[in-house]
């Protein structure tokens, strides 16, 4: 039997997957590629952009047509609004939250599933992998009609109440191994959700409140991955660097999980970069800065969201900083770790920005010469306190902000690349890029690296690599010393 995972939104939507993987793995089923040829289908939705809610009715539209002829599962899990959840309920045989994952073989055996092996849900915490060679015994159950939703555990995740000040009690996802699909980059979730509550962004009401894992989780986690061999470790969260606050006096705080990280880096013995995305302003404290200085393991690489050179505009936004503030931490970063690169997030046509503030925004980006930014154009997102405010900059309009925005970004991209052509950099062989015959890393600051090298088995391993070329966001290299297959 066989699966396939629809995975949208962002890097946290990535990193569940992977424990969605390892949950459905360990039920026997088989990952395809080809969403035609799987019994189980699933959606990781994304509730915080309507282009991602857009993909995943038409998914579920296109699989539900596919009952007529065989039987399939559908499911659905992720950041989701309670309004897109309610109309799931409708689409899907399963809707359930991340946290309540572990739970998903027991709603399959509720709904008449025999899967190729049977676990317990003790079974799915750690590492346990499928037994080989067990016989599929049975097949899908059809629903009685299709659209008919199961709701097994869904209409209660709809009414259960949150714990006290609307904290969920998140342990369900967390007791879940990740099987990562990478065979050098792993990803480690250290909270879920967000107190922030800017104004364009709906997390706070998909994720819920802020809430930190336990570090010790954390720390063995990391460990474990260690032991395994990652080399590029990203700790995950929506506003990492506010870890902990939640549980005062009874966890620790974001600069002391990261000196614990750093030092399991040490310890290992060997060469890793440990990320962490993505911090927020307001939080960014000097010990947070200091622990990257003191940790060679941790990568020398900070994404700190800006959104907007404007103060009026941030202050719309309930970004909680001015530019001033965002100036003196970036100042801080660039007098400790003067090779650090630094990435930014940017949305440009914000509900009422205008021209001025617009170039505001990109006098900050000329100022800062970020190595890269994830510019996007602003675009109502249901559930977000800005949804119900004019979208007042005409879509012209906002391409226009968007083209003078990336051509300052990628002046100051440009620059920083070019003075790195001569160095010789380790190199993380991430791919290959079978167009031009070479392979496809990453620096530790994050920059794509062409390398005249065309040996896939140097892929998850480092590559000391000469620079001889930059170009506006990438580089090109050549192995700095002759290098055999790995
Ligand atoms: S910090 Fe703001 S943009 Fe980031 S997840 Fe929280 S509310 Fe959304």
């Amino acid at each position: 039997m066989k699966y396939h995972l629809v995975i949208l939104g962002c890097q946290m939507n990535r990193s569940d997957s992977e424990r969605v993987r390892t949950v459905i793995d360990q039920l026997g089923y088989h990952w395809t590629d080809v969403e035609e040829e799987a019994d189980l289908l699933g959606v990781v939705a994304c509730s915080v952009r309507q282009k991602a809610i857009d993909k995943a009715y038409s998914r579920i539209h296109r699989w539900n047509t596919w009952k007529q002829d065989r039987n399939v599962l559908t499911f659905v899990s992720g950041c989701m609004l309670p309004a897109d959840r309610k109309k799931f309920l409708k689409r899907f045989d399963f809707v359930f939250t991340m946290n309540e994952l572990p739970q998903f073989p027991d709603m399959l055996r509720q709904y008449g599933v025999v899967t190729p092996l049977t676990v317990a849900p003790d079974q799915l915490a750690g590492t346990a992998r499928p037994t080989a060679g067990m016989a599929t015994e049975g097949g899908a159950k059809p629903p009685a009609e299709p659209y008919q939703s199961a709701a097994v555990i869904s209409a209660a995740a709809l009414t259960r109440p949150r714990a006290a000040a609307n904290r969920p009690v998140m342990t369900g996802l967390w007791q879940v191994a990740a099987s990562p699909t990478s065979p050098c980059e792993a990803f480690v979730p250290i909270q879920n959700g967000c107190d922030k509550f800017c104004t364009f962004c709906a997390v706070p009401y998909t994720r819920g409140r802020e809430v930190s894992r336990p570090s010790a989780d954390i720390l063995r986690e990391v460990a474990r991955l260690l032991e395994q061999g990652f080399q590029s470790i990203t700790l995950l969260g929506q506003n990492v660097n506010s870890y902990g606050r939640d549980k005062p006096g009874a966890e620790m705080d974001f600069a002391t999980l990261l000196n614990a990280v750093g030092e399991l880096g040490r310890q290992s013995g060997r060469r890793v970069w440990t990320y962490f995305t993505s911090p927020h302003p307001r939080d960014m404290t000097p010990d947070v800065i200091d622990a990257v200085v003191r940790h060679a393991s941790l990568a020398k690489q900070i994404h700190l969201p800006l959104q907007s050179g404007d103060d009026k505009v941030l202050l719309r936004m309930n970004r909680q900083h001015s530019v001033g503030q965002y100036r003196a931490i970036v100042e801080l970063i660039r007098a400790r770790l003067p090779e650090a690169t630094l990435f930014t997030d940017i949305i440009v046509g914000f509900s009422g920005e205008t021209e001025a503030q617009s170039e505001s925004t990109c006098r900050v980006m000329a100022e800062i010469a970020f190595n890269m930014a994830y510019v996007t154009m602003y675009s109502p997102r249901p559930g977000a306190a800005s949804s119900r405010w004019k979208d007042t900059v005409p879509l012209d309009e906002k391409r226009r902000r968007l083209q003078a925005i990336n051509a300052t970004l990628q002046q100051g991209a440009r620059a920083a690349n070019e003075r790195l052509v001569g160095r010789t950099l380790p190199v993380l062989v991430t791919g290959r890029d079978p167009k031009h015959g070479c392979l496809t890393g990453l620096t530790e600051g994050k920059i794509n690296v062409r390398i005249d090298l065309d040996d896939p088995a140097w892929i998850g391993q480092f590559i000391d690599t000469t620079i001889t070329a930059a170009a506006t966001m990438s580089l090109a290299g050549e192995p700095a010393r002759a290098t055999a297959t790995a």
